[in-house]
């Protein structure tokens, strides 16, 4: 196996065009935005470049909270990816990657289809870990996918019209679970309890001092419930055992605990939490054509799992293939962290950022221009922002419509 890239170096010599195959194997913050930047390199025009996905819409994570809520709309959070590759020299192909053969470099497909590359993109992500407590799986909620946010929005307006007062529980106080609990004080109002549950001894464990603080202000104004160094024992249909004490729980959400979606074909080096060993350049350690980016890859210990990191990590591999397909070396991978935001409630956010912390309504209106800033695609990012300012506009015009 060359070291830098299996490009022919013929063509080089003669100058001829050299189309290679590059497959990117998941379509979510590390494989959508590689397939993307990989647009911005004109060299590279008359790739063939195939980006494998079984789900139709790109989840835009950090917004999700926002639709429980009607601040925004499921398309603006989850748009199709024949929308977004539209115009685009990106073939998307809806299947599971089944296995992958490094050897032959060949990615087999759920449906049989078999695809060979010349440079190979594993961005597979994370999925929601197994806890082992009775009665999780069967009523509790979990909160990741398209199909979670619409199960949790449906019933959060069955509850938000129940004559009785209503308790709910989130599992978990990472930023996910103190983000949940916040929305869903909102959503519900005074009608509900809501209970923010974590076996720690406090809120969002690795967030800078001034985001916990602002978070546990915004628990506080929402009459959150903390219940801090407390084991779950139990989940029943309306009910959670906390530190074995029965209580009521008309929703309970699990937001904790994740694990690498596991890697299926030539076997790789792991480390103990089932991330795939790379290179600091991201490359697969015996596999020079082979790049993981996101959840999936083992990276530095400083570089964390979140949507931040995988898009950076994006442009990070989009460079180098740019690069070893010039028969150039690839760069190493430096993770700059911009800072960590929050959604505290409907409207309000906490942003911390190079020392500097933010919240309420400023907040939220910072958090959410960041993150619209960060949408794949200009005509996308296009869409929401128009509506956006729309709603500011109706919101500041003193004239209320009859
Ligand atoms: C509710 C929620 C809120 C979050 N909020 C934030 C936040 O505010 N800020 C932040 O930085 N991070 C946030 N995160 C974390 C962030 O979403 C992840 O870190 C990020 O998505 C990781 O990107 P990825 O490309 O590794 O994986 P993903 O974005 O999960 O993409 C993986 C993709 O691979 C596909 N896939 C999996 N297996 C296969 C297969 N065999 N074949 C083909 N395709 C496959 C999946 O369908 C998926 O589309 C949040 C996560 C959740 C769940």
């Amino acid at each position: 196996m060359a070291l830098l890239s299996p490009a022919p170096t013929s063509h080089l010599a003669q100058k001829t065009a050299y189309h290679p195959r590059i497959v990117i194997v998941g379509g979510g913050f590390g494989g959508l935005y590689t397939a993307l930047y990989l647009q911005k390199y004109r060299h590279l025009k008359g790739a063939s470049i195939t980006l494998i996905e079984p789900r139709e819409r790109f989840l835009f994570t950090p917004l999700l909270y926002e639709v429980l809520t009607e601040e925004l709309l499921l398309w603006e959070v989850a748009p199709a990816y024949h929308s977004l590759l539209a115009g685009t020299n990106i073939k998307w192909q809806q299947d599971w990657a089944e296995h992958i053969d490094l050897e032959r470099q060949r990615i087999t497909l759920r449906q049989g289809d078999r695809f060979n590359y010349d440079y190979l993109v594993v961005a597979t992500g994370a999925k929601t870990r197994q806890l082992p407590i009775p009665g999780i799986n069967k009523h509790a909620l979990t909160f990741r996918s398209l199909d979670d946010v619409v199960t949790v929005k449906a019933r959060l307006d069955q509850l938000s019209q129940a004559s009785y007062p209503v308790a709910v529980t989130v599992i978990g106080a990472g930023a996910s679970g103190v983000e949940l609990a916040a929305k869903v004080a909102d959503r519900l109002g005074r009608n509900a309890q809501v209970r923010l549950v974590d076996r720690g001894a406090q809120i969002l464990s690795p967030f800078p001092q001034g985001l916990r603080h602002q978070a546990m202000t915004a628990l506080r104004q929402r009459n959150v419930e903390l219940h801090l160094q407390t084991h779950i024992n139990q989940v029943g249909p309306d009910t959670v055992h906390l530190n074995n004490v029965e209580l009521p729980s008309h929703l309970t959400l699990w937001a904790t605990g994740t694990e690498p979606v596991p890697w299926s074909g030539t076997p790789v080096n792991t480390n103990d939490y089932g991330q795939v060993l790379v290179r600091p350049t991201l490359q697969l350690e015996d596999y020079f054509n082979v790049f993981v980016v996101g959840d999936v890859a083992a990276q530095q210990k400083t570089v964390p799992n979140t949507a931040q990191a995988a898009y950076q990590g994006a442009a990070a591999v989009a460079s180098s293939l740019a690069k070893m397909t010039r028969q150039k070396q690839p760069k190493r991978f430096s993770y700059l962290h911009l800072g960590d935001m929050l959604a505290l409630g409907k409207g309000t956010g906490g942003v911390w950022s190079f020392g500097i912390s933010l919240g309420g309504k400023l907040g939220g209106i910072i958090r959410r221009a960041v993150y619209i800033h960060r949408l794949p695609t200009n005509h996308h990012r296009f869409k929401v922002a128009r509506r956006a300012l729309g709603q500011i506009g109706r919101a500041l015009w003193p004239f209320k419509q009859q």
